[in-house]
């Protein structure tokens, strides 16, 4: 009897059970919100209903280092932004009737919390419907075959995210398990492109092995030969900094100081004291540039210690700035707390480099008519909480009250940017869709949800079996990893051979306009007038960020004309001062940036920086040391053919001769 193996699955279920228990009663533990709000506030994922399911997994709050609690506040950039790219992309393919033929695709997205273990127990519920198809209670026996009674319960096709590498490595270890295909909008670590580790990974943004290429073309570009690291303790900072490092030592370029953060509150500290003491900011020379490889959560914080460590105030000039960021991708522009208060001190001529994106407007539009009330709006119910949070308003107030009204708040146009990594967001998830496209004509032919719909009036509609049951290492090389599509912003995109998107950067600085206006002013919160409101005052804070250049398949372009030294000196990040004539380097520390400069003897010549050699007997130094000459030739006087003192004496002795020679003649006569 075909219905007596359910039997046999019954150990299993049990065990899956129990995990599912454990599982809940983890994140109910865990689920203590850090805004305080009321617990059927607090959300942890959103579904949208579909025929076939995308998985995603944002961070949507920050992490907390107090332990209990593992979700701070509400991400606006990196979390809602990132969110809602995924909604706004996912309804750009259900309008097309043509594309999946009308199979539309729905979403189960999960939040992160930006913490690698909450965010592996959450991804637990991307592979549940799979655990659970062992589980007997979910089948009835019909007709002696076992079939599944909830129709509801759908595997997910596909996951777009996460956005930190050290997330990404979980989840794709998690994902490949089960065979799910992954792709990441932001996890740029360089791990993640080995294919024998990360069977299922690919992602629309490059491997950070170009990104340090970038960094150290950079350096290289203004004769930065000796350059500080810092890098966060993830997979992100740390393999970030390795790349960097490669990179440098080809180029020639040392690294002075080398600071691993970790965001507990007192390792932090001490690393930025760490860092300040071994810099000696006050030298002429050092590591003045200081390449960051740290997550985007660290850098407010990092900007703040460094501004009260280094003294500085709003008086301080470009050039008399003791360090220069040189930032990777995670900085991210469009953050506020980069550069609110005294943080923007730190900040000002920071290099940032950015990966090559442009603005999807449509993106802009949509995310500027989202407002409490409409079905786009109440999808996502995190919406509500950055209205909360950001608009400092509550949610179902009566009319007249003095209190805001959140459902009178429209989110205004000004002042508003969007997450620069939406455009990758939006590609990752079409990525998938061409995939699941092209899987689906040839493993269901002609097969539209409609057709289906016809031909069966009284049942639901049922989407192709092939598509339900995926062969997923068939859909992820096959299929996934062989798209080529025009994205949103008209660029044609395909994954590289390893699973990774293009790798172009743009080069940024930060040169605020309005510094010293700004620096009076307290932060104070958003004033919310009318129906419209926006968090703080004036423009974006990526306006303040000017295009220094880009970085275009191993091409470095920068436009001297935005640097902010332009038409000075170029700032030094340099151990040694380059030794004057007729002295040799002699290394110190056997590092080959860092040297004393040591006198050559007079009479000895430098065959390369480090070494004199006396010259031969008779020879001496040239002027540039560089060589020796011949002594005996260019002191050696004597007479000339043509001078006077040679022609008067040789007449002289030819007439002497001739008159000789007469003489002899008469004689013999
Ligand atoms: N590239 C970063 C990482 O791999 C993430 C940056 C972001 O989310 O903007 O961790």
């Amino acid at each position: 009897m075909k219905c007596l193996h359910l039997r046999s699955y019954s150990m299993f279920s049990v065990l899956a059970v129990a995990t599912q228990v454990l599982i809940s009663v983890n994140l109910i533990a865990k689920t203590v919100d850090a805004q305080n709000l009321t617990p059927q506030e607090k959300v942890h994922q959103i579904r949208i209903p579909g025929d076939i399911l995308l998985g995603g997994v944002f961070p949507v709050h920050t992490k907390t280092s107090d332990g209990e609690d593992p979700c701070g506040e509400i991400a606006e950039m990196s979390g809602v932004h990132r969110v809602e790219a995924m909604l706004y992309a996912l309804d750009k393919i259900n309008e097309q009737k043509d594309f999946l033929n009308g199979y539309k695709l729905g979403a189960l997205i999960l939040d992160s919390c930006s913490d690698p273990s909450y965010a592996l127990n959450q991804s637990l519920e991307l592979v549940r419907d799979m655990i659970g198809r062992s589980d007997a209670s979910s089948y009835v026996c019909k007709n002696n075959t076992p079939q599944q009674m909830n129709r509801d319960r759908k595997n997910v096709a596909a996951v777009v995210g996460e956005s930190y590498s050290s997330i990404s490595v979980q989840l794709a270890n998690l994902l490949q398990l089960f065979r799910i295909a992954q792709v990441s909008p932001a996890s740029t670590s360089s791990d993640l492109s080995d294919k024998s580790r990360f069977k299922f990974f690919a992602r629309t943004v490059p491997s950070d092995y170009y990104q340090a290429k970038a960094m150290a073309d950079i350096a290289a570009k203004f004769g930065w030969t000796y350059v500080s690291l810092v890098y966060s303790a993830d997979e992100y900072g740390q393999l970030g900094a390795d790349a960097f490092k490669n990179e440098a030592r080809k180029k020639g370029i040392c690294i002075a100081v080398e600071e691993r953060i970790h965001n507990k509150q007192e390792s932090f500290i001490e690393s930025i004291d760490n860092l300040m003491e071994k810099l000696q900011p006050e030298d002429s020379v050092g590591a003045r540039v200081v390449v960051l490889f740290v997550g985007t959560e660290y850098i407010p914080q990092l900007l703040h210690y460094t501004t009260e460590k280094m003294n500085l105030t709003t008086s301080s000039e470009y050039n008399e700035k003791k360090l220069i960021w040189m930032a990777s991708e995670s900085w991210d522009r469009n953050n506020a707390k980069y550069t609110e208060g005294v943080n923007q001190l730190a900040a000002e001529g920071a290099i940032v480099l950015m990966l090559a994106s442009q603005k999807v407007p449509d993106f802009n539009e949509y995310f500027l008519n989202l407002h409490p009330g409409s079905d786009k709006f109440e999808r996502n119910q995190w919406l509500r909480e950055l209205w909360q949070v950001k608009f400092k308003c509550e949610f179902g107030g009566p009319q007249e009250s003095s209190v805001n009204r959140c459902e009178d708040i429209r989110q205004s146009s000004e002042g508003f940017s969007v997450n620069d990594k939406v455009r990758y967001v939006i590609n990752a998830v079409y990525a998938i869709a061409h995939a699941l496209q092209a899987y689906k004509s040839t493993a269901c032919g002609n097969d539209t949800m409609e057709s289906n719909l016809f031909s069966q009036p009284s049942q639901e509609p049922e989407i192709c079996q092939a598509m339900q049951n995926i062969d997923r290492t068939e859909f992820y090389n096959n299929y996934l990893l062989k798209v080529n599509f025009e994205d949103v912003v008209g660029r044609n995109f395909h994954f590289s051979p390893q699973g990774d998107g293009p790798a172009n950067y743009t080069i940024l600085t930060y040169k605020p306009k309005n510094m010293h206006q700004k620096m009076g002013q307290e932060s104070d919160p958003a004033p919310v007038t009318g129906s419209t409101a926006k968090p703080g005052s004036g423009a974006s804070p990526a306006s303040d960020y000017i295009e220094l250049g880009y970085w275009l398949e191993n091409n470095l372009i920068i436009d001297e004309k935005a640097l902010w030294w332009a038409g000075e000196a170029t700032p030094i990040s340099i151990c040694s001062e380059p030794c004057p004539v007729g002295y040799r380097k002699q290394n110190i520390k056997n590092e080959q940036c860092c040297w004393a400069c040591i006198r050559c003897e007079d009479f000895e010549y430098l065959v390369n920086e480090a070494y004199c050699v006396p010259c031969d007997m008779g020879w001496w130094p040239t002027e540039d040391r560089t060589s020796c000459y011949d002594m005996s030739r260019t002191n050696l006087e004597y007479m000339q053919w043509s001078s006077m003192y040679s022609i008067v004496p040789a007449i002289i002795a030819a007439i002497g001769i001739v008159l000789t020679l007469f003489t002899i003649v008469i004689f013999i006569l």
